[in-house]
This record gives C-alpha cells, structure tokens and sequence, in this order.
C-alpha cells in the first residue's frame, strides 16, 4: 500500500493543477574564501581582496561551479496580500523577517523524471535556486509536513 506522502507524489505527476518548475543546484570546489578553518561558509570578498591571483568565485563560495537541474512538480502559490493562508506564517515570519507580495509557497516536490521524492531542505540559499514561470526563486525557509512532505517559503531572487 502507498504512504501518504507516496500518493501525493503519483498525485502531482498524475494531474495538470501542479506547476512544473526547475530546480537548480550549483556544486563546486569550495572556494579558498570560505575554507582555510574560516569558521563561517559565508564568502568573503576581503580574502579575495588579500589574495588576487586566486579564482573569483563571484559571491557563491565555490569554485568551477557546476549546475544540475532537475525537472520538478508541486503545488505553488503566490502569498498574495492575505498571511491568513500562509502555512507556519508565524515561524516564517520569524525567520525571514518579511513577507513581501511576490512571495511564494511551494508544496511538494516529486521529481518529474522518475516520480522521486525530492527534498528542497538542502537547497543553498547562496546559490541554488528554483525557477518558476521565467522567475528565480530562492527557498528561504523548508517545513516538514505529514502526509505530503514539504512546503517550502520561496523568495524571488533578485
Ligand atoms: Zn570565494
């Protein structure tokens, strides 16, 4: 018998009400601006400054970045005026600061290739990204939920 979770998924690959979107994840050597025992990952633009011969590596903290993108499926909707339908509204508040209009909430996510579960929790904030509808979204904030998996908080990036 399927879980739940496995029902939701045979659900968004089944049906046209689910938006099929792109997620993008960028993998590469870490960058000499976030390694060296630095104890933050957070790229720093004073190391390339202090050392000018090495790869830039523009912001992200890798180096010969490669991206791999994956078809994908869920249930996506913009935030709109009203928090009121926003699931963990509060929480997302809370760790995002603000909600601004064109945010999105995204429910899911299966992969539209195999119909695989995928977990948008590892997604990096930094550089990796979601594209829906032309427009690059960041996944600021992922919760877990019975049942169907995920909802995930995206912010339009940039
Ligand atoms: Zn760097």
């Amino acid at each position: 018998m399927l879980t739940e979770r496995e029902q939701f998924l045979e659900w968004l690959m089944q049906n046209e009400l689910p938006e099929t979107a792109v997620r993008t994840v960028i993998t590469g050597d870490a960058c000499g601006c976030i390694a060296g025992g630095r104890d933050s990952i957070t790229p720093s633009e004073q190391w390339h400054r202090l050392n000018p011969t090495e790869d830039a590596c523009d912001g992200t903290g890798l180096t010969s970045p490669v991206s791999t993108d994956t078809n994908i499926k869920g249930v996506c909707l913009p935030v709109g005026v009203s928090q009121a339908t926003i699931p963990f509204a509060d929480e997302i508040k809370t760790e995002i600061g603000k909600i601004q209009k064109d945010d999105h909430i995204w429910w899911g996510t299966v992969n539209t290739a195999d119909g695989s579960y995928i977990d948008l929790s590892t997604m990096e904030e930094l550089r990796d990204y979601i594209t829906y509808d032309s427009i690059k979204y960041i996944v600021m904030v992922v919760k877990e939920v019975a049942g169907i998996g995920q909802v995930a908080y995206l912010q339009r990036k940039e």
